[in-house]
This record gives C-alpha cells, sequence and structure tokens, in this order.
C-alpha cells in the first residue's frame, strides 16, 4: 500500500471531477489529492454538448475557463408538430464538443498543480477507521481521507452507496454529424417535442456544433408503460429528423442510461460523496455538465470544511446539494418533468409549458441561465393557476398541431 495518505482522491476526470479538484485547489489542496480516471483523454463522451444554465458563473467561481471551440446560439425554436415558438436568448448559450472540453479542463486541472492520472480506474474501495482505501484498476492500494465519486452515471461509488438498489434510468441518444444545421437555424437549439405523440417521454434536439456541424438527439424519461429499448429510441431519432431533411448515418448514435436527480437519495456516507451524474442529472432537461460544476462547488467546500474540522461524516451533503441553487433547480425541474413526461395528463401539462408565453419565456431562461427558475416559483404557481382555467382549451389546441404531422 502507498505511503501517502491523500486528502481526497477523485475517481474520474470529466467536468464533475475537475471541478471538484479546482475548488479543492482553490482551497490550497492541490498538492494533497489524486484524480483518477479509466481513460486517457481526449476521451469521447455522448453528449449535446450545450453549456446550458448556470455554468459561465460556474466556470468563473471555480478558476475555469471555456477554452474550446463552440458554436454560440442566439435562440431556440420549441416545436410540437406545427406548433413553433422562436424564443431569443436572453445570452448566448454556447455548444462544445466534448472531447476537446473535457481534455482542456484536465490540462486546467493541471495548470493549478493537480495530479491527474488517466488510464487507471476505481476497482473498488473499502474504509478503514481513519481513511479509505482505494484499489485500482492497476492493483495499487492508495489511501485518502475522503473518496469523491465523479465517475459519471455509470458510477461504482453510486452504486455503492445506493446498494445496487434497482432504479430505471432516463435515456440519452445522440449522433454529431459532419452537416450543418438546417438552413436559418445556423445560431438556434432546436428543441421538438413532436415524438412526444409517439410514445417519446422526452424531447428531441438539434443544436449547432463547432466547425459547422450538428449534434442531434434525444432524450427519453422513465414513465411508467412508456419503455422503449436502444433500437426503437435511434428508430424515433431517425424519423424525427425527417421533417429536417436529415437522414441519420446508419453508425454512430450512442446511448448513455443516466440517473435523474432526487432529492431524497444517498449521495454520501462517511467519508465518501459522489458529485455531477454519479449524483443525478436534471430530469427534465437531462443536462448535467453546468449542474457538475455547481454540484463540485458545494462538494468541495464540504470536503475542505471536513478536513479542517477533522468531521468527516458528510451527513448536511444531500441537504447543502439541495438547498443550493443548483438542487433547487434540480427539485423543480424533477417536479416539472414527472408531469410533463411521467402524468398521463402529459397533454395537458405540455401545453402549460408550450402555450402560456409567461412559462415558456421563463423556462428559456433558465436554459440561458439568465434568471434562477427556483425564485420563479411565485410565478410558475400563477401560471397553474392560470392554466387550470385553459387547460381543456390548451390541450385541444396543442393536438390539433400534431395531427397528421409525423404520422405514416
Ligand atoms: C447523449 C447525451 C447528451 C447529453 N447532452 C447534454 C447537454 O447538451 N448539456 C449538458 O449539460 N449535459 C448533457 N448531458 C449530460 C452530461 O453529459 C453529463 O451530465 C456530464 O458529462 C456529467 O459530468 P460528470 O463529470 O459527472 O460525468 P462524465 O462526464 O461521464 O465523467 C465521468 C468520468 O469518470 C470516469 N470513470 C468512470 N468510471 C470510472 C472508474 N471506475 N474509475 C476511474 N474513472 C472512471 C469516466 O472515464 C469519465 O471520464 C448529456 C448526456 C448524454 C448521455
Amino acid at each position: 500500500m502507498s505511503e501517502k495518505l491523500y486528502e481526497a482522491i477523485i475517481i474520474g476526470a470529466g467536468p464533475a471531477g475537475v471541478a471538484v479538484a479546482a475548488r479543492l485547489a482553490q482551497h490550497g489542496r492541490a498538492a494533497n489529492i489524486l484524480v483518477l480516471d479509466r481513460y486517457h483523454f481526449p476521451r469521447e463522451k455522448p453528449c449535446g454538448g450545450a453549456l446550458t444554465g448556470h455554468m459561465d458563473p460556474a466556470l468563473a467561481e471555480l478558476g475555469l475557463k471555456n477554452r474550446v471551440a463552440k458554436a454560440p446560439c442566439e435562440s431556440a425554436l420549441i416545436r410540437y408538430g406545427s406548433f413553433e415558438r422562436h424564443i431569443a436568448m436572453g445570452k448566448e448559450v454556447e455548444v462544445i464538443r466534448r472531447v476537446d472540453f473535457d481534455a482542456d479542463l484536465v490540462k486546467q486541472a493541471r495548470e493549478m498543480g493537480v495530479n491527474v492520472v488517466e488510464g487507471e480506474g476505481l476497482l473498488s474501495y473499502r474504509r478503514e477507521s481513519e481513511y479509505i482505501v482505494v484499489t485500482t484498476t492497476k492493483g495499487r492500494e492508495l489511501r485518502a481521507l475522503v473518496l469523491v465519486g465523479a465517475d459519471g452515471a455509470a458510477s461504482k461509488v453510486r452504486k455503492t452507496l445506493l446498494a445496487n438498489k434497482k432504479e430505471t434510468p432516463h435515456r440519452l441518444f445522440m449522433c454529431a454529424m459532419k452537416v450543418p444545421m438546417p438552413e436559418g437555424h445556423s445560431r438556434t437549439m432546436v428543441y421538438d417535442f413532436s415524438l412526444m405523440d409517439r410514445g417519446l417521454r422526452g424531447y428531441l434536439w438539434l443544436f449547432p456544433a463547432p466547425d459547422n456541424s450538428l449534434n442531434v438527439g434525444l432524450m427519453h424519461y422513465p414513465a411508467k408503460g412508456c419503455n422503449l429499448s436502444g433500437r426503437d429510441l435511434t428508430e424515433m431519432l431517425r424519423q424525427g429528423l425527417l421533417p429536417y431533411g436529415i437522414e441519420l448515418p446508419a453508425k454512430g448514435t450512442r446511448g448513455w442510461p443516466v440517473w435523474g436527480y432526487h432529492p431524497r437519495a444517498r449521495i454520501s456516507e462517511e467519508r465518501v460523496l459522489t458529485v455531477g451524474d454519479a449524483a443525478g442529472i436534471d430530469g427534465l432537461t437531462g443536462e448535467g455538465i453546468a449542474v457538475a460544476l455547481e454540484q463540485a462547488i458545494v462538494a468541495g467546500d464540504a470536503i475542505d470544511a471536513a478536513i479542517r474540522t477533522g468531521k468527516y461524516s458528510f451527513s448536511g451533503y444531500r441537504r447543502q446539494i439541495r438547498k443550493a441553487i443548483v438542487g433547487q433547480e434540480l427539485s423543480l425541474d424533477r417536479w416539472l418533468a414527472r408531469l410533463i413526461y411521467g402524468s398521463k395528463y402529459w397533454r395537458e401539462w405540455l401545453a402549460l409549458v408550450l402555450l402560456d408565453d409567461e412559462v415558456i419565456e421563463m423556462y428559456a431562461r433558465r436554459v440561458d441561465g439568465t434568471e434562477i427558475l427556483a425564485h420563479q416559483k411565485f410565478r410558475l404557481y400563477k401560471a397553474l393557476w392560470r392554466h387550470s382555467f385553459r387547460f381543456r382549451r390548451r390541450r385541444k389546441e396543442l393536438k390539433a398541431h400534431i395531427v397528421g404531422h409525423l404520422r405514416p
């Protein structure tokens, strides 16, 4: 076993792991932490690459920068059948390629003095009274006061914390294509809900990507009775792209099960905590890059406090995440996802979001990060009250938009 006792070993050098490392470096702990990733960077990661939400302030707070090629988007187009709504973004949302973005974040962590080891993963870990022992895929045994599971959606740390509890994941499928966005949409993010009429519980996206290319994909929420296989989802993606004149290539669509954030899920235990996808993504949008960074700030501060006080229970960590803006937004989105995707009255709820001018604007501000949706609860409740008088009419209106659309 290695002699060195690290203050923290972080598993995973994706955005979550690098961000925790950056936060600990800001606390003066760079020399005493270790980041392990099972892959070598640059590595691919299936992702839409949209840096939504509170990405910029989170990067700035962590002393990190977005230094890679980006496709700036100044508007969003929301669709459901023939329903279309263009919304100007309060500030541009940038779309990046994860292969570049993640590799550059690792570089920035190293520039902060953090030791990032690539090609060596977590095999298992065990708790001793004063520390955690990490066994790596190269057979090394390393010791740390704290273990951070930033190991993504397939997190071993999460599985251990949840004792392999059975969960149903969200599913996201995407394909990067070397074709430009459809004409007229070169700086527009397209969110298309039309496939909900065919059983998808989520949306299809088309995002402009750097170098005049395109990122397409869809998100599916685990609603009861709406089980769709990978093949079904790929076929849906193919069909959903047809009205845009885009042909999905036979190969290259990749899917990934991810876990939605739950405010009561176990995300820590003594000397161990999880961050990013390992702790849960946004259940409504499937997004998690900004979420990972915002959670990492809370996690880094919690680890620093634990080392200073010698109290390693992390019993308050779940509450700290829940009370932070990121946790409040995740909880709100979880609730909205259950209404819009999880309810049998999904059309009524979708009508609220799409046909209520105030709600659709509010959500656009949440996506571009210029407003905090969790601070707009009163406006949301008012919109709900308004909706209760109009939902029949709006449902009918929405239904009329889909008739004939996408049907064989
Ligand atoms: C198809 C798709 C589209 C998406 N689109 C968007 C989007 O447009 N915008 C957005 O904000 N979010 C999006 N997301 C979500 C986003 O990709 C994740 O939320 C984000 O990657 C979370 O970062 P992370 O660091 O927690 O996990 P990851 O980025 O997955 O990083 C985890 C790291 O841990 C490493 N690792 C795993 N296991 C081990 C181990 N045992 N030992 C060592 N290392 C390990 C992995 O190699 C990896 O590098 C999308 C997700 C998918 C699947």
